[in-house]
């Protein structure tokens, strides 16, 4: 017999990274021929199945050709993923500007970014939520008082005080404005949980974000503190070059929007140069 007190004595690791180990632990990472492990396994994902991209570490002097592949694709089934490749080293260069740049920017423009992601500053989320929790009330409090104001009109009913037709009159008000009102307290709910998750994320996000200013390489510490998982996408050589897509998804705020990352990045490098 277990019986288990939660939170009675200060954690070793915050639950968040308690939670991101569990996460991480899940991907079992293949050792590979020369017995090298790359902190994208796990992490890279094929951007047209959403399958694991497999590491391949193809000898031990050269690691330049380390590299990814899509996992479907080296299955035999049928319906095979076109195959999806991406160098390590690539991959590597790519992720870490992409954090640099999201990191400066966040930092530059912490309260746009803030609005951008759908959350309102600390003063302003607390009304919000002050607002929200009094609408809660007021509902759970009518409430309430219509199982009372039930309770006495069927007294009233048995002390024959009331006729039954304006009983059932009255019984039927009551519940119908009880289940409007049960809708309106769930809603409520649901609604301050979601406001309050929200701005939960994207604080944490933030404060991940400015955390990593200026870092000049990528470690897979920071790298899984950051980066949720990274979508690899087919190469394009329709311009004769090759050009390959590496969508980011990051921990807390998923996937930034282009538009969001390219206004902030033409402002971002007008800041440093001026
Ligand atoms: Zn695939």
């Amino acid at each position: 017999m277990w019986h288990v007190f939660e939170n009675t004595h200060e954690a070793i690791v915050d639950e968040d990274t308690f939670n991101r180990v569990q996460e991480l632990r899940k991907n079992k990472r293949r050792p590979t021929r020369t017995g090298r492990t790359n902190m994208f396994s796990g992490i890279a994902r094929c951007a047209d199945c959403g399958s694991k991209m497999y590491y391949c570490a193809m000898n031990n002097y050269e690691t330049r050709q380390d590299h990814f592949v899509c996992s479907s694709s080296r299955k035999r089934s049928t319906e095979e993923c076109d195959s999806h490749f991406i160098r390590a080293v690539v991959l590597e260069e790519g992720t870490l500007q992409n954090i640099q740049l999201v990191c400066l920017c966040v930092s530059a423009f912490e309260d746009e970014f803030r609005d951008a992601l759908g959350a309102l500053k600390s003063s302003e989320t607390k009304k919000e939520l002050d607002t929200k929790r009094k609408m809660l009330q007021k509902a759970e409090n009518r409430y309430s008082e219509l199982d009372r104001l039930f309770k006495r009109v069927y007294e009233d009913l048995v002390n024959g005080n009331l006729s039954e037709t304006r009983f059932q009159m009255l019984s039927e008000d009551y519940e119908t404005e009880q289940a409007e009102l049960k809708e309106k307290i769930e809603m409520l709910n649901k609604e301050i949980q979601e406001f309050q998750e929200k701005t939960d994320n994207v604080e944490k996000f933030i404060r991940t974000a400015k955390k990593y200013v200026g870092i000049e390489k990528l470690t897979p510490a920071i790298l899984n503190d950051m980066v949720k998982a990274v979508y690899v996408h087919k190469t394009d050589k329709s311009s004769g070059k090759r050009v390959q897509t590496v969508t980011i998804s990051y921990n807390y705020a998923g996937i930034l929007p282009n538009s969001l990352l390219n206004k902030f990045y033409s402002r971002c490098t007008q800041k440093e140069t001026a």
